[in-house]
């Protein structure tokens, strides 16, 4: 049997990069995945079922709560009560770095929304669901970025600082609900959507010798962390944020 076996797991932003991983994974250790995104979703539930997983693709904007609604509810219709919640979704591989100086208020505000109101609407809509499962498990894509604060990032590594904080808060709420809720601080990480990205082609150098452990990390080396992370194994962990870095220096 799976980590996760037959367990109902939803993966926002999970139509490529980190997300898609995640979600294969998931799938691979027995869970049925709702592969959320604004983008088409297609490609990685073909991948899921392709390897003898079950996944279903939904379109939706995690800012957005009407849509937020309608995913629990194709959710539950085609798995049952959702137990798993990963909280992927962000703007990241596409952000413009500048100096906060130059940042306006609409980039702030978009960066936020999306990056810390949208993990909060996302935890709100599916709490029913999974105080109907039983309990549950939530893991939030937070950054190690909040704890070294590299430049050019200030919307992000603030609205990452949010999503820290709202794990530890909201899980001293859900405890009595058997809901553990936990997040995960990835270092840069070798996603797709990164790759094309060259702004942060100076950061791979230092960042590699900044580790303890000296190489480019993928999204496969965060895949064990989070299925601890929505086990039972990790039944008695909550409020936690793992840092999964190789070992930075400075956080
Ligand atoms: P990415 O930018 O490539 O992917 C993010 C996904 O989220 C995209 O598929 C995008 O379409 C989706 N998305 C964006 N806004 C959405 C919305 N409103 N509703 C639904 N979906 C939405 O990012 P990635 O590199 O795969 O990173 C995944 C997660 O890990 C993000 O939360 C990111 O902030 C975090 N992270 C990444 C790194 C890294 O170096 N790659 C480091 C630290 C943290």
């Amino acid at each position: 049997n799976g980590r996760v076996q037959g367990k109902v797991a939803v993966v926002s932003g999970a139509a490529q990069g980190i997300g898609a991983v995640f979600a294969q994974a998931l799938a691979r250790e027995g869970a049925s995945v709702v592969v959320v995104d604004v983008s088409d979703t297609a490609p990685c539930v073909q991948a899921i079922t392709d390897a003898g997983g079950k996944a279903l693709g939904i379109k939706a904007d995690i800012t957005s709560n009407a849509d937020l609604e309608a995913l629990v509810k194709q959710a539950e219709a085609a798995f049952g009560p959702i137990q798993i919640l990963v909280n992927n979704a962000s703007l990241f591989a596409k952000l413009e770095l500048k100096p906060f100086f130059q940042m306006t208020e609409e980039e702030w505000d978009r960066v936020m929304t999306v990056n810390a109101r949208g993990t909060f609407q996302a935890c709100k809509a599916v709490l029913p669901s999974m105080m109907k499962a039983g309990g549950g498990k939530i893991v939030n894509i937070a950054s190690g970025t909040v704890y070294y604060g590299p430049p050019g990032m200030a919307h992000y590594t603030a609205s990452k600082g949010a999503v820290v904080a709202l794990t530890r808060s909201i899980s001293r709420e859900l405890g009595d609900k058997n809901i553990q809720v936990n997040a995960i601080n990835p270092g840069l990480t070798e996603s797709e959507g990164l790759k094309g990205n060259h702004q942060f082609d100076v950061a791979r150098g230092p960042t590699v010798a900044s580790r303890a452990i000296k190489r480019e990390m993928t999204p496969e080396d965060m895949v064990g962390t989070l299925l601890y992370l929505c086990s039972q194994d990790s039944d008695f962990v909550t409020g936690q944020c793992l840092n999964v870095d190789g070992g930075k220096i400075n956080t």
